[in-house]
């Protein structure tokens, strides 16, 4: 018996870093997977099949998280194509980094609209087949940066602060109908994201962080894999923190 066995997961944005990997370990834990991605066309297309060898039926689907319409049309094909949705996972995410002085209404509004808006839309299509299923688990991919702020990421502590505050209202609103929502707040991790700033930024980083090392994606997906499964059937409303102890 695996911890997710029979379990239909929608992962956003799975091309790459964490998504992917809590997709990776969702199909081994036995879950059948959704996943979508935006511009990564054929890592996408890759990684479905990369997932059905684990023996779980797999489906990527390209689909802009920040649309609300084609948020509900994707959750529509995927209860359509799975059956049921009994996990989401709302990872899709960017940075686009500035001090505020200097921070346009553009970059302000695309990562509130991928970060933020995007969970609105994904959570409230997907709680529809979920009341009806009785039974459903959210969980939502904040940061360290939404706890505790961050110069030059205005915009994106913004983002990932709102997501918290939505989390523990859906908590709070749907938990009567046995539906659990949880937000997990990754620190430094080993990614293309992270991968854009520069050495200097890397270490001072590394230097605040008690374990002394950046995150695997691997090790937030383990995270996921846990929220995602009847171990965690008790616990709703919670911000998880994978982040070497960072942040105390
Ligand atoms: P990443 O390597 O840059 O990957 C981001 C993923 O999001 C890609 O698969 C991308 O797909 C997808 N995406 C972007 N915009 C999208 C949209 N509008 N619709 C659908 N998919 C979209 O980032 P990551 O480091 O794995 O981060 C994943 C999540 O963890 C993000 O929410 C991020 O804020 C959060 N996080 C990361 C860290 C870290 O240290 N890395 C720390 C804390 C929190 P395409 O490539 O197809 O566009």
């Amino acid at each position: 018996m695996k911890l997710l066995d029979n379990k239909v997961a929608i992962v956003t944005g799975a091309s790459r870093g964490i998504g992917r990997a809590m997709a990776i370990r969702f199909a081994q834990e036995g879950a059948n997977v959704a996943f979508t991605y935006l511009s990564s066309v054929e890592k996408g297309q890759a990684l479905e099949a990369e997932l059905a060898a684990f023996g779980i039926k797999a489906k990527g689907y390209r689909s802009d998280a920040s649309d609300y319409k084609a948020a509900e049309a994707l959750v529509a094909e995927v209860a359509a194509d799975f059956g049921t949705i009994d996990v989401l996972v709302n990872n899709a995410g960017i940075t686009r980094d500035g001090l505020l002085m200097r921070m346009s209404e553009e970059n302000w509004d695309v990562v509130i609209n991928t970060n933020l808006k995007s969970v609105f839309n994904l959570t409230k299509a997907a709680t529809r087949v979920m009341m009806k299923a009785k039974s459903g688990s959210i969980i939502n991919i904040t940061s360290v940066v939404g706890l505790r702020g961050n110069a030059g990421q205005a915009n994106y502590a913004a983002s990932k602060a709102g997501i918290i505050g939505f989390t523990k209202s859906v908590a709070l609103e749907l938990g009567s109908r046995n539906i659990r929502c949880n937000a997990i707040a990754p620190g430094f991790i080993e990614t293309e994201m992270t991968g854009e700033l520069n050495e200097k930024a890397v270490e001072e980083w590394t230097k605040s962080i008690p374990l002394r090392r950046g995150g695997k994606p691997e090790e937030v997906a383990d995270c996921a894999v846990f929220l995602g499964s009847d171990m965690s059937k008790y616990i709703s409303g919670q911000v998880l923190q994978v982040d070497g102890g960072m942040l105390t």
